[in-house]
């Protein structure tokens, strides 16, 4: 390489720094062709001169590889401490770039809900995305209540406050708020402007006849009507001159537009607003914007940058770039996704709110549902749903999950976090026969953390017998024969010796896991009688698991996630006459 002897020397210092983040990033050993990569990502020149440059690096990681991995990270710490921050932050945010942020002072995203439903694992991934995107650039993030159609899409107050405390849940706090049905004189105003200017107009005609002509690629009779006319039709209309369906205004598009649903959208009409109040502005409107008008109005003039939605929205670009276009604005950024489909989950709203309706869902966090608030109480970390999401990334391709994967990152934060107990499934009474002492049985919180600290209880035998009495699930019974040795887990060995439909029978056999480890026995779970408080876990598919949980329970407070051995984990949802736990997944 001709390179003078500075140059060099630099050249050489930032291999250096790459190597060992890379090597402190792989357990002391750096990898040559990562480090070149990077290199040439940075210093496009040495394109040209990568055998050269190859050397030169496989000498220095050969050189780096050979200090301990404490040498590596006292040095890096030492000498470039904001580089491990930034690695780490890059690390953990895997999004691909925004297109164009550069274009923009700052990156603007938005989430615009309607409320009138709660908001569900359907919804996740345009929240999730907008808000990371947002968080990525140090831009805003605007949560904008898309509520104009108060007849078929009618919204409802509950909602507005419910989806707010979602985005709380997940996170996702807004930094500006928008409510449409407050901006009504802003979309007529904009409405006004594109009549007065010709690109747009109140068509009168019946829907039946528009629709043949648009077809068909032809203008309606009143297409072509001086811009006087339309203002007039449209001052009848804010009036109240119109009945609902009598008018339409329409934004014109090119009559031929190969897509025929582009061709003049309808942008506002008439809503009966005596039978059809809104639950905020009441009766005061009856002209109401439809949603690609009052969305397409408000991206601009809350300045959005990136509009981050489903492809299914992608012919509402087309349309609102025409009005976009006639208002000399400049469309923002789309980025269309693929559909995220979740199986087994039901993610439509009108069934959500029909079967709600109905009763044939208790609640918005009824366990069958795939509602915020359902995984909520359910013990489902937003943390899950946010690493899943940002998994999938804003790729256009389709996705389908399944529950199970949403478990598994779930699980990968709980299982740490989760104290273990004892829960009973459908209990039976087995009595122990020839303890020979008292045991001191100590079950650790969690296994791999000691310092979670234990509970402990004390097995005393009583009687000529030396028995003593524990619930014991009917299931891990059932499994077991007559003669067969189990283990109670962290107790002691027994066997099994006579077994009926609601008690059991066994004796004492030995201590030591050691002697039945070979055998494989049967590892269960018990809870001594006199520990035991009744307990309902409710399941996913709102069934609810009947049992005994061990006393310790007690301390639990509600929203606590815990593990129930063997069963699964499941979250404290209430204390009275019985501990109440819903069931999060295995
Ligand atoms: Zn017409």
């Amino acid at each position: 390489m001709s390179l003078t002897l500075e140059e060099n020397a630099e050249l050489k210092e930032i291999i250096r720094k790459i190597a060992l983040l890379n090597a402190v990033r792989h357990d002391g050993k750096a990898q040559a062709g990562p480090v070149i990569g990077k290199i040439l990502g940075e210093k496009s020149e040495f394109r040209t001169k990568v055998k050269e440059l190859s050397a030169l690096v496989n000498d220095i990681v050969e050189e780096v590889n050979n200090l301990p991995l404490s040498e590596q990270q006292r040095i890096v710490e030492e000498k470039w401490p904001e580089a491990l921050v930034k690695e780490r932050v890059e690390e953990e945010k895997r999004l691909p770039p925004l297109p164009n942020v550069d274009k923009y002072a700052q990156v603007v995203t938005r989430f615009s809900p309607n409320p009138d439903c709660v908001l569900h694992l359907g919804s996740a991934r345009a929240i999730i995305l907008c808000y990371e995107y947002a968080q990525m650039h140090r831009g805003k993030f605007i949560l904008r209540f898309e509520d104009t159609d108060p007849k078929l899409k009618r919204p409802v107050l509950e909602f507005y406050d419910r989806i707010k405390e979602d985005l709380a849940w997940l996170g996702c706090n807004p930094d500006e708020e928008y409510i449409q049905s407050d901006r009504i004189p802003i979309y007529y105003g904009y409405a006004e402007r594109l009549l007065r200017d010709g690109n747009a107009y109140i068509c009168a005609c019946q829907p039946e006849l528009f629709r043949r002509k648009i077809l068909a690629s032809k203008s309606c009779e009143c297409r072509n009507l001086p811009p006087e006319e339309h203002l007039m039709r449209w001052r009848r209309m804010l009036e109240g001159s119109y009945r609902e369906g009598e008018v339409v205004f329409r934004v014109k598009t090119e009559l031929n537009h190969p897509n025929p649903a582009v061709r003049d959208w309808p942008a506002l009409r008439v809503i009966d607003a005596e039978k059809y109040p809104h639950p905020r502005v009441g009766s005061k409107y009856h002209v109401w914007p439809l949603y690609n008008f009052a969305c397409g109005i408000d991206d601009h003039l809350m300045g959005v940058t990136h509009i981050i939605r489903g492809k299914e929205h992608l012919t509402n670009m087309v349309r609102q770039e025409y009005m976009y276009k006639y208002l000399g604005w400049q469309y923002p950024e789309a980025i269309h996704y693929g559909r995220l489909k979740i199986t087994g989950a039901s993610l439509s709203k009108s069934k959500i709110v029909q079967g709600i309706r109905e009763g044939l869902y208790k609640d918005w966090d009824d366990p069958r549902l795939a509602t915020f608030a359902a995984l909520r109480r359910r013990g489902i970390t937003p943390e899950a749903i946010k690493k899943m999401i940002i998994d999938v990334g804003p790729k256009t391709s389709d996705v389908i999950l399944s529950w199970e994967n949403l478990y598994a990152y779930n699980r990968k934060i709980l299982d740490p976090t989760s104290d273990r107990y004892f829960f009973v499934h459908n209990p039976i009474e087995l009595t122990v026969k020839q303890i020979p002492k008292t045991f001191m049985a100590r079950l650790h919180l969690h296994p791999d953390k000691p310092e979670r600290g234990f509970r402990e209880y004390a097995i005393k035998p009583q009687g000529d017998n030396n028995s003593a009495g524990f619930w014991v699930s009917k299931k891990d019974i059932d499994a077991s024969k007559i003669g067969n040795i189990i283990r109670f887990m962290e107790l002691f060995n027994i066997e099994i010796e006579n077994v009926n439909a609601y008690s059991a029978q066994a004796s004492f056999t030995s201590e030591s896991y050691e002697e039945v480890r070979k055998t494989k026995a049967h590892l269960i779970h018990w809870i001594p009688v006199r520990e035991g408080m009744p307990c309902q876990v409710v399941m996913p598919d709102a069934t609810v698991a009947e049992g005994i949980a061990e006393s310790a329970c007690k301390q639990l407070k509600p929203n606590n996630v815990i593990q129930f051995e063997r069963f699964g984990f499941a979250r404290i949802d209430k204390f009275n006459m019985k501990l109440t736990a819903y069931y999060a997944h295995k």
